[in-house]
């Protein structure tokens, strides 16, 4: 099954669902990669924090997939925002993942207190202009971190990724980014596990009238929305399964009801806040 795309604002592409390596452990990410590039997925979402960046270098070399067919995105870390730091940071990033370029770069949190996001966006748009990186995004931006960089800039980002799940559906945000043609991306798609999504009638109806896992529906929510989906597990069933979500499709019905869970309700750090 070939994974459908998203054309993003700068006219490439991006595969609509990939592989998350969030907390996954940096000695068994190479196999866990593995596990996803045979399963069939070809878009990865690691971090520079996530310590994890050399262990999908190294299944993207044993996969033997051309580069040309994979996805990867990295991320700057708070602590190298700026214009050298950042730089370097992306340098220290391709070395690890034995890369020439990425596909997509973000900023991984705008860190409003250390007011350096709008001069690393400056350094992102040199460094896709070197070509280290094909597109450039940010990620856990706020409307008004967004109005300020496009205002700023010019350049409206290809991508924001913020957390998203059926309790916290962002529809501000993604209104907001559907005016500006930013593509969004949900992380904590499956709210991370932390209360009981797959419990709740709407995702687990609309699972069992499918006969797939109440994951799978949620995934399939997130794709119907538009939305870029890349849901993490260390288990090669569960790898496997997340990615077969092409084989049905949620009623409008079924979709209404899941949209109907949304609490605002924050998993994560709140970025206007977060001092990560
Ligand atoms: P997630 O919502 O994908 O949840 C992952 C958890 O869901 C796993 O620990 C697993 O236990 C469970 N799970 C996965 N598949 C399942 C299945 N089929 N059945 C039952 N349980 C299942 O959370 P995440 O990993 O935080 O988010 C996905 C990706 O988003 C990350 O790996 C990372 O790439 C990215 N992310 C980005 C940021 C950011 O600040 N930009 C923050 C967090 C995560």
């Amino acid at each position: 099954m070939t994974t459908p795309r998203i054309t993003l604002n700068d006219g490439t592409t991006i595969p609509q669902l990939g592989f998350g390596v969030f907390r996954v452990d940096p000695e068994e990410t190479e196999r866990i990669v593995s596990d996803a590039l045979e399963v069939g997925y070809r878009h990865i979402d690691t971090a520079a924090i996530y310590g994890n960046e050399i262990g999908v270098g190294r299944a993207i070399a044993a996969s033997g997939i051309p580069r040309d067919e994979l996805y990867i995105t990295t991320k700057l870390w708070n602590s190298d925002q700026g214009t050298q730091s950042a730089i370097d940071a992306m340098d220290l990033s391709l070395e690890k993942l034995g890369l020439d370029h990425v596909d997509l770069y973000l900023i991984h949190w705008p860190r409003p207190d250390l007011d350096r996001y709008l001069e690393s966006w400056h350094t992102l748009e040199q460094l896709k202009a070197d070509g280290k990186t094909t597109s450039i995004g940010v990620s856990n931006f706020h409307i008004p971190h967004l109005e300020r960089v496009i205002g700023e800039s010019g350049t409206v980002p290809a991508v924001d990724q913020i957390e998203l799940h059926p309790a916290f559906a962002q529809r501000p945000i993604r209104e907001y980014a559907a005016s500006k043609g930013i593509a969004i991306e949900a992380w904590g798609p499956l709210g991370q596990g932390k209360y009981d999504l797959f419990g709740m009638p709407a995702v687990a109806d609309a699972a069992r009238a499918h006969g797939v896992s109440p994951a799978q529906a949620v995934i399939r929510w997130h794709l119907q929305h538009g939305i870029i989906v890349f849901p993490k597990s260390n288990s090669r069933e569960r790898i496997a399964q997340n990615f077969d979500v092409f084989g049905f499709e949620l009623t409008a019905a079924e979709m209404a009801a899941i949209d109907g869970l949304d609490q605002g309700m924050r998993v994560g750090s709140n970025p206007d806040e977060a001092t990560l």
